[in-house]
């Protein structure tokens, strides 16, 4: 579409020309660098000014994988920002707002948004490619920002901008799990994996009512968090031995609903072991796999896989108040801050298990 200076709606005047952003040229090697300046290209675009970013588990795949490449790609899809200026279609924001941005984008009136899977826009898609920017930078542009952002009721320096922050991705992800494997309260849920997501999947757990939580995790300092989210029993081995220990604690039947939060073929088979019969595996880590490992003894047991990349727009409404009235604290997975310009940095740190989740600061 072209448009005209008409279809720009210009509410404040930005100062930069160029803008810096992060951009991964080959695995291994992430640079900050100039970028254009984010403009209105499209009525209902937003521009935002970033205020706080961070890395995610899933930007160390291609970290650890991309090939070399002449068009660097803009990471980050997690941010809080200030809308700067918006296009003449965009209703319910303008200027000054702070706001969140789940991790895929949306038009929010498509069938799918309106039902609630905004992952499945027909108009939505990621960030960082086919000229989306990316959210690890100083300046972004928001398609569909109505569709898009949920403003937040606090200023751009609260200290509640961490914990916000995890609605972006893993605070959603792991409220996926537990709601599409039907948690329900007085029961008992294994949590496999102690990455943000799974400590994040301890968090929902617990919010839906989950009377016992067992987390599956092997690095003591974030299954100590996790307890402190909630869970009641950590069992660090995995394999059989773990399928065992959980099964051990739940009266050797498993338990009613297990999240899945690694998105490994093991953590898969694992999750088959502990689920009880009648129960539900939710799997919220993304696949590093092709075939499903359940096959006939599972049919048997009457289990039911469920889950899947999580619509994170249509969870932040009903999250948000828990984080504001301070009853979960789930920004506590940060345990790094880095500026923008040492980004390469907090990959590394992520990526050598360092860091369990890292903060970018533009
Ligand atoms: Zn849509």
């Amino acid at each position: 579409m072209q448009l005209t200076a008409a279809h720009r709606r210009p509410t404040h005047r930005r100062k930069a020309l160029i803008v810096r952003a992060t951009l991964l040229h080959q695995a291994g090697d992430v640079r900050v660098a100039d970028v254009a300046d984010p403009k209105i290209q499209r009525p209902t675009d937003a521009v935002v000014r970033i205020v706080l970013g961070c890395i995610c588990g899933s930007d160390l795949w291609p970290y650890k994988s991309q090939p070399v490449t002449d068009t660097p790609r803009q990471m980050g899809h997690e941010f809080i920002g200030v809308v700067e200026e918006t296009g003449t279609e965009v209703r319910d924001l303008k200027a000054g707002d702070v706001v969140v941005a789940p991790f895929t984008y949306s038009d929010g009136t498509c069938e799918s948004c309106r039902e609630g899977l905004q992952t499945s826009c027909e108009h939505g898609g990621p960030w960082g490619v086919g000229g989306v920017d990316g959210g690890q930078g100083q300046a972004t542009r928001v398609p569909y920002a109505d569709g898009t952002l949920v403003k937040l009721p606090v200023g751009e320096d609260s200290e509640l901008l961490p914990d916000l922050l995890t609605l972006s991705d893993v605070l959603c992800t792991g409220y996926h799990a537990a709601r599409t494997a039907g948690v329900r309260a007085g029961e008992t849920v294994t949590v496999i994996g102690d990455g943000a997501v799974g400590l994040s999947a301890v968090i929902a757990a617990k919010l839906l009512g989950a009377e016992r939580i067992v987390l599956m995790g092997r690095h003591t300092a974030r299954t100590d968090l996790g307890r402190e989210f909630g869970a009641t029993d950590v069992v660090a081995a995995r394999g059989e031995e773990g399928v065992a220990a959980v099964r051990e604690l739940t009266g050797g039947r498993g338990a009613h609903r297990v999240l899945e939060c690694v998105g490994l073929k093991d953590a898969l088979v694992q999750a088959a072991g502990v689920v009880r019969d009648g129960g539900t595996i939710s799997r919220v880590g993304a696949p590093q796999y092709a075939e499903v490992p359940l096959a006939f003894p599972e049919f048997l047991r009457n289990i039911t896989l469920t889950g899947g990349v999580a619509p994170a727009r249509a969870y932040i409404g009903e999250l948000m108040p828990h984080i504001l009235d301070g009853r979960i604290r789930p920004g506590r997975v940060f345990d790094r801050t880095v500026p923008l310009e040492q980004v390469a940095e907090g990959y590394r740190l992520m990526n050598d298990r360092e860091a369990l989740k890292v903060i970018v600061r533009p």
